[in-house]
């Protein structure tokens, strides 16, 4: 008989199923959901080719549904609002950035036409 274990998700004791002895995550939908999420995750950075699979899965899902984000964006307005603030912040950062890598270089140019005079 298997020893009752601890989730690491929802930290609650569960009972192996006995079909999976190995079961380490409950059997709570939320639980199971982060098991699978978090295996996808960690896959993803270990495993180029299933990075690769999932690239182009995700790209072939999109030609077969070319509505579903113009639909998504009708429905979601608020979510397109926020996405739209943190791509306009994104923006800033990186024209800010690049400003200030400016200035360095005619900081730069300047120090070097005077040694050179
Ligand atoms: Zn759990």
């Amino acid at each position: 008989m298997s020893l009752p274990r601890r989730c690491p998700y929802c930290h609650s004791f569960f009972l192996p199923s006995v079909y999976r002895p190995q079961q380490s995550v409950c059997s709570r939908p939320e639980c199971q959901r982060r098991r699978r999420t978090d295996y996808h995750r960690k896959k993803l950075a270990s495993d180029a080719e299933y990075h690769q699979v999932a690239l182009e899965s995700q790209k072939q899902w999109r030609e077969e549904h070319p509505d579903y984000q113009k639909q998504w964006r009708r429905q979601n307005p608020q979510q397109v609002e926020n996405n739209r603030e943190r791509q306009r912040q994104r923006d800033q950062k990186r024209r800010l950035r690049q400003r200030l890598l400016d200035k360095n270089n005619v900081a730069l140019d300047l120090k070097h036409s005077v040694s050179e005079v």
